[in-house]
């Protein structure tokens, strides 16, 4: 989705409604395609200062796993999105300017990014996911499994070999 700027560049008009519907059903996060349905981007470009002020929301639905027990984990998120649009670079180097070639911005990188940065860096399905089993595979939220027991410290199993052969 391509916005046209050059009136804004140009002066002609102050002000650009945006609002899109985006499909990010490809867009990557943590080797999952978690957008599975169309992302409403709402907001505006204003002129001010001399500069192209991008102001949006970015409503979305995430539907992905869980890292540590792989239960399903979805909701609805919301990202704001703020960004200095420019048409050119005066040297200086800053995340805050977006460079926008040819007068055209493309919503879809800008969207993702912002997406991208703004999920959490772990997706739990809640913040104190006791995982699966590392034995047998049990998720542990749902109660533990005994393996714990059974395990032998490897430092006690050689404790355990020297008394053994002690008494021999
Ligand atoms: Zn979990
Ligand atoms: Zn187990």
């Amino acid at each position: 989705m391509i916005l046209q700027l050059k009136p804004l560049f140009a002066g002609e008009i102050e002000r650009l409604p945006v609002e899109a519907t985006l499909d990010l059903s490809s867009f990557e996060f943590h080797g999952d395609c978690p957008l599975t349905r169309p992302v409403e981007l709402k907001g505006e470009i204003v002129v001010r200062a001399d500069m192209l002020w991008f102001t949006a929301t970015a409503s979305y639905h995430f539907e992905s796993v869980c890292d540590r027990c792989l239960s399903p984990v979805c909701g609805e998120f919301v990202t704001r999105m703020e960004h200095i649009l420019v048409s050119s670079l005066n040297g200086e180097e800053t995340d805050e300017l977006v460079l926008v070639e040819n007068d055209e911005l493309d919503l879809v990188p800008l969207t993702e990014t912002d997406i991208y940065l703004d999920l959490p860096q772990k997706t739990l399905c809640k913040s104190d996911c006791r995982g699966l089993c590392q034995h047998c595979g049990k998720n542990l939220n749902d109660g533990l499994c005994g393996c714990h027991e059974k395990k032998v410290d490897p430092r006690m199993a050689v404790l355990a070999s020297l008394l053994t052969e002690d008494t021999e």
